[in-house]
């Protein structure tokens, strides 16, 4: 008998089995699991009815119990850097930064990033008062550009609206920049223990396997949601809402979830089918359709033993946003390479580096031809571009798919 089995409350085997919690079970994939069932279940839940191969069965479980995912929270709470301690209160400005950082970007990715800005950026004031160039800059290497550009300009209306104090509802929260239902959501309930539940990947993934979800993503968001919120309990939103997001994180992973451990594990339909790793449900992805284009890496020595290179910002609207790049041409399908040299700075004699430089955005994905010229030392930037010592790189605000190709041409 496992441990969530071992630990269970005796008020949840009591109750009866709910509606909610009864689902159709496909024979093939439930049947491993129906003797493990019986011994877990009984007396008090009604058991799986067989119905014969290739029948379906009904499977009842009790419902979810937000009590034991808090009992299990209080042991197992992961530490992280942007979390409260113990019973203390969250910071809001801590909540938020690292809830925009989170996004699409994994913890381990935003440790070092959280600490910089946290050390650069100690308050929402502060952070407001940066030029957009050094946040960007200090962004660079996190991906998903907007968000940067929409951090800065959310510390601003912090500032300007609320006096430098993060609001304590989430419909002023939805309204600032950058903060969607998730973030609201999530800094609502973390910092401020307002009633929601923020539903990330990791609460979907857990909320999909407890009910058996059979919608496929991302049609499946909205029923989420509400499975999510019905489960909030009365009091204490912020550690309920950093649990589901813990649990997702650490026991019910996306592959060989360690379902033994797990405080919903009694009353989790797709582990007493057994099918977990199939939620939640995808439906069939379409790939973006290839683009290609061209970078030039112009180079000048500045005579004095360093080397320029030519840089230019991108325009503030649109993917990398405000990010500087290398010139290039545009991004295209049908891009023609045998015309690529159009789109140089200026006339150079530019030789095409063997090898292009590939990267996946999430919508498409990419390859640049890069080619490098060296140009003479009174060689004057172009227009909207400017020289910038190779030297100095790293501090520039250069996006991954940049750093690619420098390294490309650099190395
Ligand atoms: S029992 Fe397993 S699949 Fe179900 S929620 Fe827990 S870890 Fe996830």
């Amino acid at each position: 008998m496992n441990v969530a089995v071992r630990k269970r409350r005796k008020n949840s085997l009591s109750s009866p089995p709910p509606l909610a919690g009864e689902v159709d079970a496909r024979s093939a994939a439930g049947g491993g699991s129906f003797a493990q069932s019986e011994e877990e279940y009984a007396p008090s839940l009604t058991l799986p009815r067989r119905r014969g191969r290739g029948r379906t069965e009904r499977v009842a479980t009790p419902s979810p119990d937000p009590a034991d995912l808090l009992a299990w929270y209080d042991r197992h709470r992961r530490a992280l850097p942007w979390r409260a301690r113990g019973r203390a209160k969250a910071d809001p400005y801590a909540v938020w930064l690292s809830e925009i950082m989170l996004q699409q970007t994994t913890v381990k990715t935003v440790g070092p990033y959280y600490a910089k800005f946290l050390a650069k950026w100690p308050t929402v004031d502060a952070l407001a008062k940066a030029p957009l160039d050094d946040v960007l800059r200090a962004w660079a290497g996190l991906g998903y550009y907007a968000r940067a550009r929409n951090l800065h300009a959310c510390a601003r209306t912090v500032v300007e609206r609320h006096n430098g104090i993060f609001p304590d509802n989430i419909e002023a929260l939805r309204a600032l920049p950058g903060i969607g239902d998730y973030t609201a959501a999530a800094v609502g309930s973390i910092a401020f223990d307002l009633p929601a539940v923020p539903v990330d990947g990791n609460v979907e993934r857990v909320v999909t396997r407890l009910y058996a979800v059979d919608e496929a993503m991302p049609a499946a968001k909205p029923e989420i949601k509400r499975l999510a919120a019905s489960l909030l309990p009365p009091h204490r939103s912020g550690d309920f809402a950093q649990a589901f997001m813990d649990l997702g994180a650490t026991i019910c992973s996306p592959t060989k979830p360690a379902c033994s451990l797990c405080p919903w594990s009694e009353p989790c339909i797709a582990r007493v089918r057994g099918d977990q790793e199939t939620f939640p449900r995808k439906a069939p992805k379409r790939e973006g359709k290839q683009r290609y284009g061209a970078a030039f890496v112009a180079l000048r020595a500045d005579g004095q033993g360093s080397v320029d290179v030519l840089l230019r910002r991108r325009p503030e609207k649109g993917l990398l946003g405000a990010m500087t790049e290398v010139p290039g041409s545009d991004w295209a399908h049908d891009f023609d390479r045998k015309s690529a040299l159009d789109a140089a700075p200026f006339k150079a004699k530019w030789r095409k580096l063997a090898g292009d430089v590939t990267h996946v955005f999430t919508h498409f994905p990419l390859r640049l031809t890069v080619y490098v010229a060296d140009v003479p030392r009174g060689e004057a930037a172009p227009k909207g571009a400017r020289w910038a010592k190779v030297s100095g790189l790293a501090g520039e605000a250069l996006p991954t798919l940049m750093r690619k190709v420098l390294a490309h041409a650099l190395d």
